[in-house]
């Protein structure tokens, strides 16, 4: 990253929060909870993610200063802690007014092609774009069994970030040996397993697994560190937060 490009970020996370926008951040389920040096330092990210970022409402949605700030503001979370290059690859937010129908192709077992239409709550695409449907931005929640779309699709674009995804994030040099050790015999487990867990949703690929895990790891802590102790501590370990931490 350039050094201009640095300063600049630098001097945006300064400016002061606009006043107007303080409600909207407590309908993001963690920041009441966050200490205030963190929450000042979400404030940072989220007004360096709002100068970079487009926003698009989609079949007729029309995109808010509050949607700007609650999608920003859990998008943020993610880098609290960490040096960070805002989603480098990701230039565009679509949001939809509800669930929406999407068509998909699927390589299942044996290279058989699958084809349909389903109904999404969001998606993150390789090429620069994250969709989000509004109703599930606004179900996000941190309580056992709670879920969080925004997380979970920007989790995807750190998973991106390093050319595939793969389920392996950039990773600092004191992970690269323990990620592989412990995320994939727990990626295996899940895949393998009949049972039901919280991670159950992610059990088609490495990839939708890191998405789920993250996306537990902020808003059901507790469901992924009772199911998956060394998941829950290896990612606590990369985000270096502790969202178990921040229960009232
Ligand atoms: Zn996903």
């Amino acid at each position: 990253m350039s050094f201009l490009r640095r300063w600049h970020r630098r001097r945006i996370r300064t400016w002061p929060f606009p006043r107007h926008w303080e409600p909207f951040l407590y309908e993001i389920p963690l920041f009441p909870r966050l200490p205030p040096s963190d929450q000042r330092e979400l404030l940072g990210h989220i007004q360096v993610f709002l100068s970079e970022k487009r926003f698009e409402g989609a079949a007729g949605f029309s995109v808010d200063e509050r949607v700007r700030v609650i999608v920003a503001g859990n998008a943020c979370l993610l880098l609290l802690h960490r040096e960070t290059e805002y989603f480098p690859l990701m230039r565009t937010v679509v949001v939809y007014p509800t669930l929406y129908v999407a068509r998909y192709v699927r390589r299942g077992p044996g290279g058989v092609v699958e084809e349909g239409m389903e109904v999404r709550a969001g998606e993150s695409w390789p090429l620069g774009t994250v969709v989000l449907a509004w109703d599930a931005v606004t179900q996000a929640g941190f309580a056992p069994g709670a879920r969080n779309v925004v997380i979970h699709e920007f989790a995807h674009q750190l998973d991106l970030e390093d050319g595939g995804m793969q389920g392996v994030p950039v990773l600092p040099p004191e992970l690269l040996e323990a990620w592989p050790k412990i995320f994939f015999p727990e990626y295996s487990r899940v895949s393998s397993s009949p049972w039901p867990t919280p991670l159950a949703f992610g059990r088609e690929n490495p990839a939708e697994f890191f998405a789920v895990a993250v996306e537990l790891f902020f808003a059901d802590p507790w469901g992924l560190k009772a199911h998956h102790p060394k998941l829950y501590a290896l990612l606590s370990q990369y985000f270096r937060q502790d969202p178990l931490s921040l229960v009232l």
